[in-house]
């Protein structure tokens, strides 16, 4: 609150923005449920939550814990059942004053739409396509080794997978020599067992996308190097895949794979990796390997993208907001900005009484 030099008092409140429906994905079931019911819930606003019909346990645990923690009653609500039919019910309800929804972008769109027709508050966390650009001046090993982790965690369904390798000519070959060796190595198979690294893609839909991801690179130019098939009969196991040398026309390079392939290509100069990284209209993450301050400074100005990591994989941590640009949505999840998505700013004024 400010007083004027008049009497004239100004205040400014934040006010929960009221009940909010939420819808989650499947891929971290708990992990992108907490984000929406944590916020929504520390910023005083009641929220229903549509979880994915894939895990639908894991919410249902996650529900069951506000409870036990003393959440009153009716203040966090799970619901399932046709995704479609609960959005056009609760997005439209006069009592819903916000709709939060992280899952493709195609959807999301569809939800966006919903909410703007309603004049709903959104916060839209959708797919990315994210570039990985190793510069010739990084340590090119640390590249390797990290971005191989990202690559095949959660067999590649995560919007921040890095999933358009850039790489500078001049080292190359010794990435892709690096890279190939890390894909053979990731030991594929149940979760149950130790020292497995990357399980199932999520349902056969997926295993043919990855196939049908392949043969278009490779009738496109591309070369295989490791990978390209489905494992076994048995599950939706996909090889750990790199494809090199693959064009700008394949469908890979423009269409997010959701899946554990790595396509390659190189590039020569600075201006046309800006150039390609930014070609998409996603913006959700991107990464870049360099050494150089100069180069860092640059990246981190010149990629239109929600979030941007250099020399780590440094995001979506409690503290840090996290979201995307473009076709990627836009609002935060994590950091203070969390919260604020579910905050309204009402501002008061009084003259003298
Ligand atoms: P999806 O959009 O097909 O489904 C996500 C959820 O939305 C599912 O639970 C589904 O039941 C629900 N849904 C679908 N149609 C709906 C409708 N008409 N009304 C209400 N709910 C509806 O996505 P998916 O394939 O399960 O997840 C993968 C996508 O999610 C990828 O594009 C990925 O990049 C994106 N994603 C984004 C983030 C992020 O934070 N930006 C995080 C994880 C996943």
């Amino acid at each position: 609150m400010a007083a004027c030099a008049d009497g004239v008092y100004q205040l400014v409140v934040k006010e929960p923005v009221g009940p909010v429906a939420a819808f989650t994905p499947w891929n971290f079931p708990i992990n992108q449920a907490v984000r929406k019911c944590s916020a929504a819930l520390a910023a005083g606003c009641s929220i229903i939550l549509k979880g994915p019909e894939e895990t639908p346990a894991s919410c249902a645990a996650l529900i069951k814990c506000y409870e036990e923690a003393g959440v009153p009653p009716g203040a966090v609500q799970l619901v399932f059942g046709i995704p479609a039919e609960i959005s056009e019910y609760l997005i439209p309800h006069p009592t819903i004053r916000k709709v939060t929804f992280t899952g493709s972008t195609a959807v999301g769109k569809h939800l966006a739409m919903l909410a703007g027709k309603h004049m709903k508050r959104i916060t839209m966390e959708l797919g990315g396509h994210a570039p990985a650009i190793v510069f010739e001046d990084a340590d090119v090993d640390k590249a390797v080794k990290l971005l191989s982790g990202a690559k095949f965690r959660n067999a590649g369904q995560v919007c921040v997978s890095p999933t358009r390798f850039l790489v500078h000519e001049k080292i190359y070959d010794q990435f892709v020599d690096g890279f190939v060796a890390a894909a053979k190595a990731v030991k594929v198979g149940s979760g149950m067992e130790k020292d497995t690294f990357m399980g199932p893609l999520a349902n056969p839909r997926r295993v043919d996308a990855m196939q049908d991801f392949v043969a278009d690179a490779v009738s496109k130019g591309a070369t295989l190097r490791t990978g390209g098939k489905r494992i076994g009969n048995k599950g939706n196991f996909f090889e750990p895949t790199v494809l090199t040398d693959v064009p700008m026309e394949a469908k890979i390079m423009t269409e997010e794979p959701f899946g554990p392939i790595a396509p390659i290509a190189r590039f020569g100069s600075f201006d046309e990796v800006v150039e390609e990284a930014n070609r998409l209209p996603y913006g959700l993450a991107a990464y870049a390997y360099t050494k150089s301050a100069k180069t860092a400074g640059a990246i981190g100005a010149a990629f239109e993208s929600g979030m941007v990591s250099i020399n780590h994989h440094g995001l979506a941590l409690p503290e840090v907001p996290f979201g995307g640009v473009k076709d990627s949505g836009f609002g935060s999840e994590g950091g203070s900005e969390a919260i604020e998505a579910y905050l309204n700013t009402k501002f008061i004024t009084q003259a003298p009484l």
